[in-house]
């Protein structure tokens, strides 16, 4: 690993420290976690403040608007904001992580004047509509079905774990525009604008009770040929770039949570108190919670290591599948502990009794999410398998 910090980079960070301490303290309080439109409001007021101070877009290329920054440039962005306790990314997130970068590279001059801007100043959301009830890990076998009529597609499908789909303007959307050849040669990627007519956006509500995703079923819905990202069929190659976009940092964010997590488990467990002592009097509960730190240490190197890399040759590799696999399973580690240090207090979502139940509860939900999303576990098991191991392919 050679990730070392240069002059400019620190007086990035400085810069950056700066801005954040003058404005976090000035912002108003978070909508509640069900608020969605006024969660939207929020996450996009936030976008606009980073787009005015120059902030937005960190690993865009400056032509479109951002600030061009190295995977370690990125890295102490997310640092920072995470030390600062700034707002997440939250509903921008697909805008700015997936479909913007997949524009940048694939789309037409036209979409990318009208789209680019809108989504670093936050004035538009995106949803993503690849998953449907038969293809998740499967994705090439998506059978949402668009057939060319004149200069529109006509929609008719479903898709299905669209997050933010019922507050989303727009949907990057992948289609099935050719059923004769191989699966992954029939796909078209689509920029579909929300609630067109035929368009049905079903909220679905998740263990937390919240709606975070919605189901969107598409009856002969009428898309614009023009909104084609890329060649009719060849939509698959166009979902693939996004991913080498973001090179090492998609779970920074999380990871930097993670470690406040453990840190405030810790000091949960010297006020929670049982028979007369503390939690923390428990040298079994102290060791578990120092052996998660210590793993959360060894991802935190894992993930300068994959930075460093991504840095030198554009790619991430399998690290980052090895990463994603060891941080899904420590987060949920993590939550047990907590739920096991909050005993019954764990069975409030909302912080109960003084505690900061909310916090660890939501975690260990969020935990769960975090071996599925993004590519299953035992998908990711697939690729250390195949890539690090040199196993056999799967048939
Ligand atoms: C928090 C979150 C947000 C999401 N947001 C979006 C979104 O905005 N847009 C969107 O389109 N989708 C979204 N998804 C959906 C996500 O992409 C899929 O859930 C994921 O790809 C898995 O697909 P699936 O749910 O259909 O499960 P399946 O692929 O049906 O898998 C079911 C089980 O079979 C296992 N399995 C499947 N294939 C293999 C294999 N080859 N070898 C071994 N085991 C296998 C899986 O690991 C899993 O345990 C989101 C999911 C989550 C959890």
């Amino acid at each position: 690993m050679d990730l070392q910090f240069t002059d400019a980079e620190n007086s990035f960070r400085l810069k950056l420290r700066d801005w954040l301490s003058s404005v976090i303290p000035q912002l108003p309080h978070e909508p509640h976690r069900n608020d969605w439109i006024g969660r939207r409001e929020y996450d996009s007021m936030w976008q606009r403040m980073l787009f005015d101070a120059g902030f937005a877009g960190i690993n865009w290329p400056r032509e479109y608007g951002g600030l061009g920054a190295t995977p370690t440039e990125h890295l102490i962005f997310l640092e920072e904001t995470e030390r600062a306790r700034a707002p997440y990314v939250g509903q921008n997130f697909v805008g700015l992580l997936h479909a913007g970068p997949t524009l940048i590279t694939e789309a037409s001059a036209e979409q990318k004047a009208f789209h680019l801007p809108a989504i670093l100043k936050g004035e538009h959301i995106w949803c993503q509509g690849f998953s449907e009830p038969g293809a998740g890990s499967d994705l090439a076998s998506l059978s949402c079905r668009a057939i060319r009529d004149g200069d529109d597609y006509v929609i008719s499908g479903q898709k299905i774990w669209t997050s933010f789909g019922h507050t989303a303007d727009y949907c990057e959307m992948l289609v099935r525009t050719d059923t004769d050849v191989p699966k992954h040669r029939g796909i078209t990627w689509l920029i579909v604008p929300m609630g067109l007519p035929g368009m049905d956006v079903r909220p679905l509500r998740t263990l937390e009770g919240s709606t975070e995703f919605c189901e969107v079923f598409f009856d002969e819905v009428r898309v614009p040929v023009a909104n084609r990202v890329g060649d009719e069929n060849d939509g698959w190659r166009v979902a693939m770039v996004t991913l080498s976009f973001e090179r090492g940092t998609a779970f920074v964010s999380e990871m930097l949570q993670s470690m406040e997590l453990a840190r405030d488990l810790a000091q949960l467990a010297k006020r929670v108190t049982r028979n007369g002592v503390t939690a923390w009097d428990d040298a079994g509960l102290r060791r578990d919670i120092g052996r998660i730190c210590a793993e959360l240490d060894a991802l935190w190197a894992l993930t300068k290591r994959n930075i460093s890399q991504a840095q030198r040759t554009g790619l991430v590799g399998p690290g980052g599948n090895v990463f994603k696999l060891a941080y899904a399973e420590l987060r949920s580690r993590l939550g047990e502990l907590a739920m096991h240090l909050l005993d019954r207090a764990s069975l409030s979502i909302d912080d109960i009794a003084d505690l900061p139940t909310h916090a660890h509860v939501h975690g260990r939900i969020h935990a769960l999410s975090l071996g599925i999303a993004a590519g299953t576990s035992q998908v990711q098991r697939n690729i250390v398998a195949e890539r690090i191991l040199g196993l056999p392919k799967e048939r």
